[in-house]
């Protein structure tokens, strides 16, 4: 949120804001001491720490359980799950939540010992080079260090508000920090199987959840300083090509699988034809992942080649994303014999290609050995995810006896599905009390942007996923290693938002916060959302 007249200052000016100022600025500092990088020993540490620091808080030492530990569902790493309860009146609750892992330090060079010490990195950064806007913004009110924007001042904030939160007040808090969000989310993807019986066990009813991760904006913060009442979703679709091999001193005499993909790749990077539009459109399509596929040198020509694409999602489902790979495969390869027909005429563009989804894939090989295509679908757990699904598909091929060209549609792993507010009763609720509150913040002379979808990849996807009853199986029959990857199908009825702090450059070597949004402006306008959120079943 900014000033409606001017550029964020470093300071709150207002004394509602700097109230919450200190507590959260505390707060923020001794989680970012904590090394929690994912996958490290400082991850699996985290929750306990944190829940020894607020076992001190005179609520949870009268009600100590309302503070409890639960472990990640299958969790080789042993990072437990943190849950905080401040009761107000009454079942209604609203859940704040954030992940505490942190990327790692290795982009801070040779200032990473101080990456876990914003005040004395601050120190040292501006006495070195620095860019002009860096430089500019250190000095002006922003904070630098790992952890400081995504996302320890979220959950600082968060926590501020749960501590100040008054028992007579109508309705709960329920605090959740889960770990594992910058690589596989298995914290949230967790947390929501346990939901329900925590839910139980306390008698509390889910009013909303808000998420409190951080936004990056470059320019002063209008865009950052904001609500956002959906995600976007993350789809990765593969797209497993054979070509026509042939000896490399005749290449006419076959297609190239490798000019295939590149083929695809060139129809699909950027194109607006295969992505996401309309008022509110989605990032364009990019490749992740291009590659023939051989083992060996040898003087023949590629048979075969991968390709995976990055597809962010607004309203797509994952039907949508497989039949839209399926006609660009058409077309590409249309573009491809028409190019190579231009460049030797004696090429003659006569050849069908195959186009096939992984499900359909999967039929065809059964048909021909079911045995063997069991085989097949239980690939080498030791390789990634993307790799195992490239081999599965080989080896499928080879069982199906596809011959080429022919392209194979299907999905990898990860699977983030987008979320936006509906028109459900409690849904259009949500959005009027967001509503509000950037109403009353107007009065008081500050602006803060509503904006539909939130634009990194988050948790929020697994709190209120949009999916239809179809979704998931299909994403399930067309991923090559669906038992890699679960979207957990929990009916919490918890539309979710996320309200963040706002800084610059998170994951990178600069990443900072800007200190009177998160550590002033941002408790405020989470505790108006939850009063907001809370109060009106009372009107
Ligand atoms: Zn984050």
């Amino acid at each position: 949120m900014s000033k409606t007249t001017s550029a964020p200052s470093g300071q709150p000016a207002e004394d509602c804001a700097s109230n919450w100022f200190s507590l959260a600025r505390d707060l923020t500092l001794k989680m970012v001491e904590q090394p929690s990088i994912t996958g490290t020993p400082g991850e699996a540490c985290f929750a306990p720490w944190l829940m020894q620091e607020l076992s001190q808080w005179t609520c949870f030492q009268r009600h100590s359980h309302h503070l409890w530990l639960m472990p990640t569902l299958n969790d080789t790493c042993e990072r437990p799950i943190l849950f905080a309860l401040v009761r107000g009146q009454g079942p209604e609750t609203v859940i704040l939540t954030g992940h505490y892992d942190v990327v790692g330090t290795e982009n801070f060079g040779h200032l990473s010992s101080l990456a876990f010490h914003p005040e004395a990195l601050k120190e040292a950064l501006l006495s070195g080079a620095l860019p002009a806007k860096v430089e500019q913004d250190l000095q002006q009110g922003f904070l630098p260090g790992r952890g400081m924007l995504d996302m320890k001042s979220g959950l600082a904030a968060g926590l501020t508000v749960l501590h100040e939160w008054d028992p007579s007040t109508q309705g709960n808090l329920l605090f959740i920090a889960v770990p594992d969000e910058e690589e596989t989310s298995l914290g949230m993807r967790s947390a929501v199987q346990m939901l329900p019986e925590v839910l139980k066990q306390h008698d509390l009813t889910l009013v909303a959840a808000i998420n409190l991760d951080a936004t990056t904006d470059q320019e002063t913060g209008e865009d950052g300083q904001a609500i956002f009442l959906g995600s976007v979703g993350k789809l990765l679709p593969f797209v497993w090509i054979q070509g026509c091999p042939t000896h490399s001193g005749a290449p006419i005499d076959g297609i190239n699988a490798a000019f295939l993909s590149s083929e695809l790749v060139r129809l699909l990077e950027w194109n607006p034809a295969f992505g996401e539009g309309g008022e509110d459109p989605a990032p364009p399509i990019t490749v992740l992942y291009q590659s023939e596929i051989r083992s060996r040198y040898d003087v023949t020509t590629p048979a075969q080649a991968w390709t995976v694409f990055n597809v962010l999602t607004h309203h797509r489902r994952p039907a949508d994303v497989l039949n839209s790979l399926k006609e660009a495969c058409i077309q590409s390869f249309a573009d491809a014999l028409q190019t190579l027909h231009r460049r030797q005429f004696q090429f003659v563009p006569d050849h069908q290609a195959t186009v096939l989804t992984f499900q359909e894939l999967v039929e065809r090989a059964s048909q021909c050995d079911p045995e063997g295509t069991r085989d097949a679908l239980s690939q080498n757990p030791k390789l990634d995810a993307r790799a195992a699904s490239r081999e599965c598909c080989t080896s499928l091929a080879a069982l199906a006896r596809i011959s080429g060209p022919a392209y194979v549609v299907g999905f990898a792993p990860p699977f983030y599905p987008s979320t936006l507010l509906g028109d459900s009763e409690q849904e259009i609720h949500v959005r009027s009390c967001m509503q509000e509150v950037v109403g009353g913040l107007q009065k008081d002379g500050l602006s803060l942007k509503v904006r539909s979808f939130y634009p990194g990849i988050s948790d929020m996807s697994f709190i209120a996923p949009r999916l239809g009853p179809q979704d998931l199986e299909t994403w399930a029959q067309n991923a090559a290693v669906p038992e890699r990857w679960t979207v957990p199908d929990v009916p919490l009825n918890c539309p979710v938002v996320n309200i963040g702090p706002w800084g610059r450059d998170y994951h990178q070597k600069w990443e900072r916060v800007h200190e009177g949004h998160a550590f002033g402006w941002l408790p405020e306008v989470l505790q108006r959302a939850c009063l907001a959120l809370l109060s009106s079943g009372e009107s």
